[in-house]
This record gives C-alpha cells, sequence and structure tokens, in this order.
C-alpha cells in the first residue's frame, strides 16, 4: 500500500499524459522507486503535498529556492510586473536594472545576455566561444551537467577515450564527436589534451563546484589552470553557474574562489524561481553576438519582466547575512550526517560546499565521476525512503546535490540530522 495514495493516482494520471509521468526526468523518483510526491505548495523551507504531508525541502526547486518558497518580496515583486503586462518583446528597464545588477556581483561580466532556461544559457556560450575561437572542439568534463544541448549530452565512453560519445539517443554521432570529455579534477589529463589538440579547442566548460554528480569540490588550483591554459592555448574559459552562482556567494564560485573566467552561464537563482538565465563575459567576446556581430542568439520570452522582478526581489535578498546563515545550517547538517553515518558503521561521506550537499554512500573522497558511480546507490535508495518517510523531501538521487534554503530553523537541521540517524539504522 502507498503512504501516498493521492500522488499514485496523479501519477498514474500523470504517466497517461507525460512521458514518465513528468516534465523533466529525476522528478519521476526512478532511482529511488515508488511515485513522486506531487506538491500542492510550498512556503518558506516547506514543502506540502498533494496528499496533505509536510516535508522539509532540500530540493528547493533543485536551487533557486535560496530564500525559501513565497518570499513576501519576491511574490509581492511577481505580482506587480504581471499587472503592469506579461510580455512585450520590446525592452523594458527592467532588464537594464537586471543586468547592471548581475554586473555588480559578477565583475567578469561585461556584458550579459538572458535567456529562459540553463540549457539555452551553456548552448549560447558555446556558440559564442566557437564563434569567437573559430574552433568546434568543447572540453567538458565526466559527470558535469550543462543542461540537454547535443553537444554537451555527452561523457566518455571506457574504450572512447579519445572522441565522445552521446548519451543520448537522437544526439548524432559527428557532434559527440566534437565534445572531448575529461575527469574533473584531473589536471594532467587537461594539460595532455591541451598538449594534443590546443589548437583545436574552442572551450572548456565546467560546473566550478559541481552538483550534477552529488557535490564534488574542485581541488585547489584545478579551476586555475583550466583558465590559464585556455589563455595560453587561445580557447575560452566557461564556468557554468547555474548552480553556484548567487548560491555559494552573491558572485558564485567565481567570487569565493576568487577567479575571472571569460564566459559565465547563470539560472536557477537569478531567476528567483521564474524560467530565466543569463550568459555573458568579456567584452570583446559577447560583442560577437547579434546584432552586434556574427552569432546568432534569440528568445521571444528572454528577459521577461515578471521572470525579470522575481529575480532582482530576489538578488536584493542575498546579504552576507543570509550566506553566514546558510554556511552555519550546512555546517551543521554536515556535521550530523557525519557522525550519524560513523555511529551506524555505513560506508559514507559528506561532501559540502556552501549550502550544496551530498552524503555518498561510499568512503571518500569523491573527487570525479568514477568515484561518485561507486556509490552504494540500493542503500541510498533506502536512506532516502527513510527520510521521505521521517517528512524530508532530500533529492531523489546519489547523483545529485542537495541544497539549502535561508529560510530553514535550526530545529529543522536537527530533525534532518534525527531522521538521517533513523533512515541509517532502519
Ligand atoms: N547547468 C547546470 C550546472 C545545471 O545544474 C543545470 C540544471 N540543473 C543546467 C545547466 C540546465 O539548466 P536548465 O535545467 O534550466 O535548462
Amino acid at each position: 500500500m502507498s503512504d501516498r495514495p493521492v500522488s499514485q493516482a496523479l501519477f498514474a494520471r500523470a504517466s497517461a499524459v507525460l512521458p514518465g509521468g513528468v516534465n523533466s526526468p529525476v522528478r519521476a523518483f526512478r532511482a529511488v522507486g515508488g511515485a513522486p510526491v506531487f506538491i500542492a505548495r510550498a512556503n518558506k523551507a516547506r514543502l506540502i503535498s498533494a496528499d496533505g504531508a509536510e516535508y522539509i525541502d532540500f530540493v528547493n526547486s533543485w536551487g533557486p529556492a535560496i530564500l525559501g518558497h513565497g518570499h513576501p518580496a519576491v511574490v509581492e515583486a511577481v505580482r506587480e510586473a504581471a499587472t503592469g503586462g506579461l510580455s512585450f518583446g520590446a525592452p523594458t528597464e527592467l532588464e537594464v536594472l537586471f543586468a547592471e545588477r548581475l554586473r555588480g556581483f559578477y565583475p567578469s561580466l561585461d556584458k550579459l545576455r538572458c535567456v529562459s532556461s540553463g540549457t539555452e544559457a551553456t548552448m549560447s556560450a558555446i556558440r559564442v566561444a566557437r564563434g569567437f575561437t573559430r574552433r568546434d572542439v568543447i572540453v567538458k568534463f565526466e559527470g558535469c551537467y550543462h543542461g540537454h544541448a547535443d553537444h554537451l549530452l555527452v561523457k566518455a565512453g571506457s574504450g572512447l577515450a579519445t572522441f565522445g560519445v552521446p548519451d543520448s539517443a537522437g544526439v548524432p554521432e559527428a557532434i559527440a564527436r566534437l565534445t572531448l570529455p575529461l575527469p574533473y579534477n584531473d589536471a594532467d589529463a587537461l594539460r595532455e589534451a591541451f598538449a594534443n589538440r590546443g589548437k583545436e579547442i574552442a572551450a572548456i566548460i565546467l560546473e566550478p563546484v559541481v552538483g550534477n554528480m552529488g557535490c564534488v569540490p574542485p581541488e585547489p588550483g584545478f579551476l586555475q589552470l583550466v583558465i590559464d591554459l585556455c589563455r595560453e592555448h587561445g580557447a575560452l574559459s566557461i564556468f557554468d553557474e547555474v548552480m553556484t552562482g548567487c548560491r555559494l556567494a552573491p558572485g558564485g564560485a567565481q567570487e569565493r574562489f576568487g577567479l575571472r573566467p571569460d564566459l559565465t552561464t547563470l539560472g536557477k537563482i537569478i531567476g528567483g524561481g521564474m524560467p530565466l538565465a543569463a550568459y555573458g563575459g568579456r567584452d570583446d567576446v559577447m560583442s560577437i553576438v547579434a546584432p552586434l556581430g556574427p552569432v546568432y542568439q534569440a528568445g521571444t520570452l528572454s528577459g521577461n519582466p515578471v521572470a525579470v522582478s522575481a529575480g532582482l526581489a530576489t538578488l536584493a535578498q542575498l546579504t552576507p547575512a543570509l550566506y553566514e546563515r546558510l554556511e552555519a545550517l550546512g555546517a551543521a547538517l554536515e556535521e550530523g550526517f557525519r557522525a550519524a553515518a560513523r555511529d551506524a558503521g555505513v560506508p559514507a561521506c559528506v561532501q559540502r560546499v556552501g549550502s550544496m550537499i551530498t552524503l555518498f554512500f561510499r568512503e571518500g573522497p569523491v573527487r570525479n565521476w568514477t568515484d561518485a558511480s561507486g556509490s552504494d546507490t540500493k542503500r541510498f535508495a533506502t536512506w532516502h525512503a527513510g527520510m521521505l518517510a521521517r517528512g524530508i523531501y532530500w533529492p531523489p538521487s546519489q547523483y545529485e546535490a542537495a541544497f539549502l534554503c535561508g529560510a530553514l530553523t535550526d530545529a529543522d537541521i536537527t530533525r534532518t540530522i534525527q531522521a538521517c540517524r533513523e533512515s541509517l539504522a532502519a
């Protein structure tokens, strides 16, 4: 018997009209089993399900909800903007304000362009990098996700060290072959790739702290090496900060680590929960984007006034106090989970950067995809079910970082650690 009959019934209906019952695959709970929890509404750090159950939310819309759900300033900004018109397809002052505000947080963004999803942002940044360098090859790292554009759905196949193989049907091999996947945190592999193919490489794209294989931090010097090798070989560095942007600091991982990439992609938090993302960087590079230059990129809803208003209202709340609070909450959760795993005698490690955190069911450290994929995913699934039964909504996959929001209370963290202890024992 399901302990969430309403969600179960909705999932059956959904499965008749949506592939897998969802509009984005990981929502289907395939990795952990059972019907996904259908959400009715949310407030602060709480989700209320269609079954009427309450959960402490550690997904936060996969990152955007850094303030928690329904922040009054964001809701009011959306209401006001919507009243004035949903979309014009013409420029507005709001977009200018938004770009100015982002540039204040990210000194590397001489110029930026708004789009509607992280996928569009990374896809466009890569087109710009290829247009600027007049080269075709893209270096990416195994286990890093950059949206679902053809050339980014690639990681290394074991026997195919030189050329990429597509991870998805429908991606032509001719496209995948232009993507060179390398192991994350492997300085030697990176140097070797540039030694062999430096003249062909247009750009390196990476998550400066990985969230998409679980939380994997960069090793000291790795990000700087990426920037330096690009500079040396006439390629461009692209920091995909769709997840880390405004999460690890207002200015993202590049602020946290004191780095300046050539191009940056942003999404999630900058839209405050609305469909909004951006890409940008060096003035000379961004000056080749239409209508100034030959790289075409456009969007009917780009810079949408309601989305930009939600973004502006969210950015206004990104105070030093928020990040101090997130750091304290994260540290407490990390310590609690680590002690719980140790006491339960479960092989595990906890990896965290700021408010991104993962409990890996394997000994650490996890430095790359090979390490991450050695986790005990069966044990994760059992643990996840235990957490859910105890009112904790954790990402339903071992390979997704959890996100903390500023609306969490100390009591929420204590309860979550207790649930972790009980779920590990079960
Ligand atoms: N880049 C990164 C680092 C991401 O985490 C994601 C989404 N999780 C994307 C790009 C794609 O963004 P979207 O889902 O908005 O297309």
